[in-house]
């Protein structure tokens, strides 16, 4: 029997999820109790998800390693460097501009928490009510997030230059001091005599061979853990949440839709000139798996593999582009961010002026920037922008939204992701690659 197509497995796994998860909770009305079978099954869920993310995120620091190094530094690997970064942060820049943009005008059409021309209560009401109802775990990531303040924005900048890469290495969310150390390596290399050269070269090509193997395997298994990573959420997600902030979803997942289906297509098709559906065709598998991981970075070795293997760009310019693209490009978590801030100001009645909201779209384009490509990440930003734009009661709102996250966490990680490999694609064929002939 022919095997069913990886992103027909995790498709597949995502539905079954779902439908199993709204089958229990009309069975158990969506109750946990201590020792319960509904808990245990949780809990067993939550565990291999959490197996599973771990396999992801093991591979991303030898896979960024190996596959920076081996794409500089292999045949005429710095030829044209300086060109193929500006280009990819100019790209970068302009693609979170027209996101950011989007969620702003999307924000202020809706005015999602706005009722009658008056804050509304309810939602206020409702935030309070999360906020006390919010577990421990959440609780703790806002106030750990308070202590970061200040730092996201200008820390960013020193993360590039680790004193140590192998401490950056190993924090999470540090893999920008990783590549910026890998692409100096790489061009290091290319300064060494010819035999060492390709004594390196070889080396961490193959060393980049064997950690798409890796990924391989843990990708087998990915139904499995897309299965136990989708469960719990649609289990302890109710219906009623959409009733109480059904505006606000749709407001972020409107916005995010014209991001991903409108907007990036029209860059695909008119700047890349490559076919839209062809791209999407190519890129579904990791699109997938950043919807049900919510994580970009966990994304990131299936994001290299499908832009490889399906749209056929370069290793260069993917091994160039993409880890850099996971660790700072965030089209759809810049979005949110800016989304949020103004949701909540307006829910606390909080009147942001013109001149305000331009300061709130330069944080979230700069925040969005030091923002790990892991779940929730961005909370910590919105933190700190509702802070610094005088909003009361910032926490309060953070905890509300963070116990509410999952689903947005998912469509904007799929958009994080989408935009990345837009850059890819359209920054390969400026450089004259043959694209997506495969696709
Ligand atoms: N989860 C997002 C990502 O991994 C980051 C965020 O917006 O929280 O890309």
């Amino acid at each position: 029997m022919k095997r069913l197509a990886p992103h027909w497995q995790i498709l597949a796994s995502l539905v079954l999820a779902t439908l199993t998860a709204v089958a229990f909770r009309g069975l158990f009305g969506g109750e946990a109790p201590e020792g319960s079978f509904q808990a245990r099954a949780l809990e067993i869920s939550e565990f291999v998800g959490d197996l599973f993310m771990q396999a992801l995120k093991m591979i991303i620091v030898p896979l960024i390693v190996t596959s920076v190094i081996s794409g500089i530094a292999g045949l005429h690997g710095v030829e044209g460097f300086g060109r193929l970064g500006l280009k990819t942060f100019g790209f970068y820049a302009a693609s979170t501009i027209l996101a950011v943009l989007t969620g702003l005008f999307m924000v202020n059409l809706i005015e999602p928490g706005v009722k009658d021309g008056a804050p509304n209560e309810v939602i206020r009401e409702a935030f309070d009510q999360r906020s006390a109802a919010a577990s421990d775990a959440d609780k703790a990531k806002v106030e750990e997030a308070n202590k970061k303040e200040g730092k996201d924005f200008f820390g960013v900048f020193k993360a590039m230059l680790p004193e140590n890469v192998f401490k950056a290495a190993s924090d999470n969310g540090q893999m920008l001091g990783v590549i910026v150390f890998s692409i100096l390596f790489a061009v290091a290399i290319t300064r060494l005599p010819a035999d060492e050269m390709r004594t390196l070269r070889e080396f961490f090509q193959a060393g980049n061979d064997v950690m798409i193997t890796v990924t391989r395997w843990v990708m087998a298994v990915a139904p499995i853990g897309v299965y136990a990573l989708i469960f719990p959420v649609v289990y302890n997600t109710g219906l009623q949440l959409f009733l109480e902030l059904g505006s606000y979803f749709g407001t972020v997942l409107g916005a995010l839709a014209i991001h991903m289906f409108v907007t990036l297509p029209l860059v695909l098709a008119f700047v890349a000139k490559v076919s839209p559906l062809a791209h999407f065709r190519a890129m579904r598998e990791a699109l997938l798996l950043a919807f049900s991981t919510a994580s970009s970075s966990g994304t990131l070795p299936v994001t290299m593999r499908c832009i490889q293997d399906n749209a056929g760009v370069s290793k260069r310019t993917a091994s160039f582009t993409l880890p850099l693209g996971a660790t700072v490009n965030m089209d759809g978590t810049a979005l949110y961010e800016c989304v949020a801030v103004v949701f909540v100001a307006q829910v606390m009645g909080i009147e942001i002026t013109f001149a305000q909201q331009f300061l709130v779209v330069t944080a979230a384009l700069l925040t969005s920037v030091g923002v790990a490509g892991v779940p929730s990440a961005s909370l910590v930003a919105i933190l700190l922008i509702l802070k610094n734009s005088g909003v009361p009661n910032a926490e309060v709102a953070v905890v509300a939204l963070l116990s509410v996250d999952r689903l947005l966490d998912m469509s904007r990680t799929a958009v994080n992701v989408f935009g990345d490999s837009c850059a890819a694609v359209t920054i390969a064929r400026s450089e004259g690659e043959e694209v997506l002939a495969r696709g």
